[in-house]
């Protein structure tokens, strides 16, 4: 079995806007049209049985759509293997109802992203609803560390990272992107061993420029293997979810590298799916 805890796909009559748009502002290429037609056949492809939809809400008044979809997909995730999360904005005063309402839906889990939402992650508002989620014994991920499309943005960084755990000592907390995309050595010195599940989206490949855009191997370069074994053996391999960021990688081609990354079976075997498995309660 595997699980790819990272994914998103966009409404159909949106994603080529969606992902369009996303392509240009992080000159990155995407492996699929942003469908979830696409993920499915990218699972298929790929062999993997659940992936995990990570909707962001970027305006308020999106969560009801949003909210209303992850539902939705829900009830049919043992025919498509997807699983969706809800999403929620800092700015979302009803936050409580929002939770209480996907938790009482069979929601597992929320998606902040302090990049795209535009507050940082040790703000009260985040605060509240991280710690509100924990009372729901629901799973929070965030966007962790830098964002591909906003250069230099440091709505989660990783001591913002580090004060809001201080803060509110959530219960199933995960960071994306190896605790922090493209701060590697700042989450390998203060993230890791902390008391959080890290997902591996977006961290172990070189990204692929989008078409009509150039980019340097030098610029965002992926974690090195050696870093990422480090990182995963100091954190604890039990702790590691594997995740994608599909359609801004490849399912298989990420599939390949956790086989081809040096960890042992068993620890291969925790990170591609037992971990998700039992987080997830599948
Ligand atoms: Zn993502």
């Amino acid at each position: 079995m595997i699980i790819d805890f990272h994914t998103h796909s966009f409404p159909e009559a949106l994603a080529g806007r969606a992902i369009d748009r996303l392509a240009a502002s992080s000159r990155a290429r995407n492996y699929l049209d942003g469908t979830a037609g696409a993920l499915r056949a990218s699972m298929r492809e790929a062999g993997v049985d659940y992936s995990v939809l990570l909707p962001v809400v970027t305006r308020t008044g999106q969560q009801e759509d949003i909210n209303r979809a992850a539902i939705e997909t829900n009830r049919h995730s043992a025919q498509t293997g997807l699983i969706s999360f809800g999403g929620i904005h800092p700015e979302n005063g009803d936050y409580r109802e929002i939770l209480r309402r996907l938790s009482e839906n069979g929601v597992k889990g929320v998606k902040i992203h302090p990049v795209f939402q535009r507050v940082a992650i040790d703000d009260i508002r985040y605060l509240r609803i991280i710690e509100c989620a924990s009372e729901n014994d629901m799973i929070v991920i965030t966007h962790a560390g830098y964002d591909i499309g906003f250069p230099g943005d440091d709505f989660s960084s990783v001591g913002r990272i580090e004060r809001m755990l201080d803060a509110v000592k959530p219960k199933k907390l995960v960071l994306a992107h190896m605790g922090g995309w493209d701060c590697w050595e700042e989450v390998e010195e203060r993230i890791v061993g902390r008391d959080v599940w890290l997902d591996t989206a977006f961290s172990l490949l070189p990204i692929e420029a989008a078409p009509g855009t150039v980019r340097s191997p030098q610029e965002n370069p992926p974690l090195s293997r050696e870093q990422f074994l480090r990182m995963v053996r100091r954190h604890g391999a039990e702790r590691i979810l594997f995740g994608t960021d599909s359609p801004w990688s490849g399912q298989r081609q990420m599939v390949e590298a956790i086989r081809d990354s040096g960890l042992d079976p068993e620890e291969q075997e925790a990170v591609l799916w037992g971990n998700a498995a039992g987080l997830l309660r599948l």
